[in-house]
């Protein structure tokens, strides 16, 4: 378990931008040790622990990339078309062909080609005579069609790095290298509570002043997208002691521990002295809408932190807080987000000094372009604001407003995790 310092997460200013925040956390977080051997069947979204060079040149032998004629390139026809005698055919999967000076081999896709061969002319473009012979058109280029042994990877080359999300098309050339698992680095765990007294599980009752805990949900789903192992430890009520018993009690079995609700400074927000009884916490005040305060800590060494309850506040704080948590803990390399630029479709009005996100729905205009339509109403509580649009328009500090038509920042929802 990497452990953490209990001012790991101090910090002086008044306001915490997004860019500070992955700052101090890509610096002070360190990533877990262990690292454990998976089949490449269960390698896709593991975190490459180790670099991976080729222990074999990719094609492995020079191959025809066509079927066809393969012939040696100082016969090759030059002013007019020539035939050939064809001695010998060499199928995908065979090898041990050789050919002769003057003479032409029947070759398929894939087949090695054959000794002292390193030109292949496609069957669409010969004529065969009733002799047998094959007549070759003039003028084509010596080492036509053909795959050098190496040429899509060196050996030797290091093909994958630690610290890369191992996506289908990485586990594929771990294959073609011959390998059957791979080093990774051990999911993460991460503890999950809801906090508030306002709070139902679905499936149990629900006394008219609550509302069923979604958020809990919703952080377990973008935390398993993140490749984590997630403990799903159910509502903490508004109780400084029972909360601080319970985070105290799962701090040494995970690697990070995550709340939702509760951290605003409201009277009835207990997180906060909670975990301050049994570790150390600071409050974020993010320069970020919807955002609200972040609580970070640290609880006998491992990270704690404490997202708004609010399910949209809770979504974005997430994105811009825990991901790069669990990317630092996780060993993976960063991985910054990149918005795709549209265009506005809205008008907007905001302050500077804060980062901004506009939940949007995309549309292609007349023109081709996509459009990035707003959801009309923008309240933090809204669910069904993330449900029914695409993604978020992202408007940086500096701006204040935007109008129809100007270029914006777009992430999709999937791109965020
Ligand atoms: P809090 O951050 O505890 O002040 O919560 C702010 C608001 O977010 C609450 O009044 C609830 O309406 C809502 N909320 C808090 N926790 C959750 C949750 N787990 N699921 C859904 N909504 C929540
Ligand atoms: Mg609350």
């Amino acid at each position: 378990m990497a452990q953490l310092s209990d001012d790991c997460f101090a910090f002086g200013g008044p306001m915490m931008s997004v860019d500070d925040a992955v700052g101090i956390i890509t610096s002070r977080v360190t990533a877990v040790a262990a690292i454990e051997t998976v089949a490449l069947a269960e390698a896709d979204g593991r975190i490459l622990a180790r670099d991976v060079a080729a222990p074999l040149s990719l094609p492995p032998f020079t191959n025809s990339a066509v079927d066809g004629y393969a012939v040696q390139s100082q016969d090759l026809p030059h002013e007019q078309e020539q035939a050939f005698a064809v001695s010998g055919r060499v199928q995908a999967g065979m090898s041990g062909q050789a050919a002769r000076r003057g003479h032409a081999v029947r070759i398929f896709t894939g087949a090695p080609m054959p000794e002292g061969t390193d030109t292949v002319f496609m069957q669409e473009d010969v004529r065969l005579e009733e002799s047998g012979k094959v007549v070759l058109p003039a003028g084509l280029k010596a080492g036509a069609n053909v795959r050098p042994a190496g040429e899509d990877v060196p050996k030797g080359h290091v093909a994958l790095r630690a610290g890369q999300r191992l996506r289908p098309q990485d586990i594929a050339l771990a294959a073609a290298f011959g390998l059957t698992g791979l080093d990774v680095i051990r999911r993460i765990r991460v503890a999950v509570f809801s906090t508030g007294d306002e709070l139902a599980s679905p499936g149990t009752e629900r006394a008219a002043a609550q509302l069923f805990d979604s958020n809990r949900f919703m952080l377990i789903a973008m935390l398993k997208r993140l490749g984590c192992e997630v403990s799903d430890l159910g509502i903490l009520r508004d109780e400084r002691e029972p909360l601080a018993n319970a985070l105290k009690q799962v701090a040494g079995a995970h690697d990070l521990i995550l709340t939702t609700g509760g951290v605003s400074t409201g009277e009835e927000d207990h997180v906060k002295a909670g975990v301050e009884s049994v570790g150390s916490l600071v409050l974020w005040r993010m320069a970020i809408k919807p955002g609200r305060p972040v609580a970070m800590g640290i609880i006998a060494g491992t990270p704690f932190i404490g997202l708004p309850g609010s399910p949209v506040a809770s979504f974005v704080t997430f994105v811009h807080v825990v991901r790069p948590t669990v990317l630092a803990l996780s060993g993976a390399g960063p991985a910054p987000l990149v918005p795709i630029p549209v265009r506005a479709a809205f008008s907007y009005r905001k302050k500077p000094g804060r980062r901004e996100y506009v939940r949007v729905t995309l549309r292609q205009a007349d023109d081709g372009t996509m459009e990035a339509i707003k959801f009309p109403r923008e309240g933090a509580g809204l669910l069904s604001s993330l449900v029914d649009t695409d993604g978020l328009v992202e408007l940086g500090e500096t701006l204040t407003r935007v109008e129809p038509g100007e270029r914006v920042g777009f992430f999709g929802y999937a791109n965020l995790l």
